[in-house]
């Protein structure tokens, strides 16, 4: 029976029971930023025996960008010709040179302005004929397909002083490449509603066939987490190996297919860099060639940054789950919300921001 009664206080508490009985040691990495944050809001680690381990997985958009892309958009951003509109959490994250930032260049006096959707980009360039306004267009499966909306009323509106700086990166690959570490040592898998609302069941279906992790599909609410820690248990107990919905409320089999084909209609996948994991085969998503203009690092002929990996924090650690945000020798002290010094602590999806602001 698969659970869609996510707001039961009294089942909760008979699962929590059943939770607190399990003794043995059992590691189950939630893949989703957003899953980090209700797990700390939500005081659901405290209430856990100790030997069930929560760990944070590359699921911060924002967090799994590298530095190099970060001095890219900078550079950008020196341009008098050129707005950049961008999501909020992008705004505070620094480069590698002087702790430099979006946040910095507006306060400098260039052109940044947060959105809170592509669509207000492509306005904003309607409104500002004389600038080229390039979007920077981040996320998973679940914010490309409005990306890809973007581009399309561009056309259809004739805005060609629109363009997107794509950082978008797909859950499949990075899921492969952290499966096929030497050192992997998760047991089960919470995948992210919201990309399967997108890539459906079926985008997750690998796991469960050509590698028999344990891994359930789960909503958002205290309930839904909970209930998913439960059958990720009883699934490694009972040797059943597999995936299950239990978000069924909003993931069906196959996810939605039209926003899938408009993200295709413009997207192609293509080899892409992850903070400290490095190049990924097919793991990020850029403009089709017959897009090329709107393509900001076409457009503006840019020379991107190659990968260094010489980030001076432990974020990349914190995203491949080696490490506890708390292990971090930066963390509360140096490295705070108020001023934060790596991109998990900047984004409000990061692992490090949830400890430091619930205290899990
Ligand atoms: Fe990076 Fe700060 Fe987290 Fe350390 S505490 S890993 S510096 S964000």
């Amino acid at each position: 029976m698969l659970w869609n009664e996510f707001k039961k206080p009294k089942d909760i508490e008979k699962i929590l029971s059943a939770l607190t009985k399990y003794d043995k040691e059992i590691r189950i990495m939630e893949i989703c930023g957003t899953h980090t944050v209700s797990i700390a809001k939500s005081g659901i680690k405290g209430i856990l025996p100790k030997n069930i381990k929560l760990i944070s997985g590359p699921g911060c958009p924002v967090c799994v960008t590298p530095t190099e892309r970060i001095d890219d958009i900078l550079f950008l951003s020196k341009n008098k010709d050129v707005l950049i509109a961008t999501y909020g959490d992008m705004i505070r994250v620094t480069g590698s040179i002087d702790g430099t930032s979006l946040e910095k260049r507006k306060a400098e006096g260039f052109d940044i302005r947060v959105v809170y959707s592509p669509l207000d980009a492509v306005k904003i360039a309607q409104c500002c004929k004389d600038k080229e306004v390039v979007f920077i267009g981040i996320g998973f499966e679940t914010t490309a397909p409005s990306t890809a909306i973007a581009i399309e009323r561009a056309i259809n509106e004739g805005v060609n002083n629109f363009s997107v700086f794509s950082l978008h990166k797909m859950v499949e690959p990075v899921l492969r490449k952290l499966i096929n570490m030497n050192d992997f040592n998760i047991d089960g898998f919470l995948c992210p509603g919201n990309v399967a609302v997108i890539i459906g069941e079926e985008g997750f279906r690998f796991l469960e066939i050509e590698f028999k992790i344990p891994s359930v599909i789960c909503g958002f609410e205290a309930g839904d987490i909970i209930y998913s820690i439960y059958r990720l248990i009883q699934m490694r107990e009972n040797k059943d190996f597999k995936l299950e919905n239990e978000y069924i409320r909003a993931v069906k089999q196959k996810g939605n297919e039209i926003a899938r084909n408009i993200m295709n209609k413009y997207f192609e996948p293509c080899d892409d860099i992850w903070r400290g994991i490095g190049w990924i085969e097919n793991s990020g998503l850029k403009l089709k060639d017959e897009y090329i203009q709107y393509d900001a690092v076409k457009k503006f002929n840019l020379d991107l940054n190659p990968y260094k990996n010489n980030d001076f924090c432990s974020c990349g650690e914190v995203i491949k789950g080696k490490i506890d945000p708390r292990e971090c020798k930066l963390f509360s002290t140096v490295c705070t919300i108020e001023n934060p010094k790596g991109p998990c602590m900047v984004s409000s999806e990061g692992a490090c921001a949830a400890a430091y602001k619930y205290s899990d």
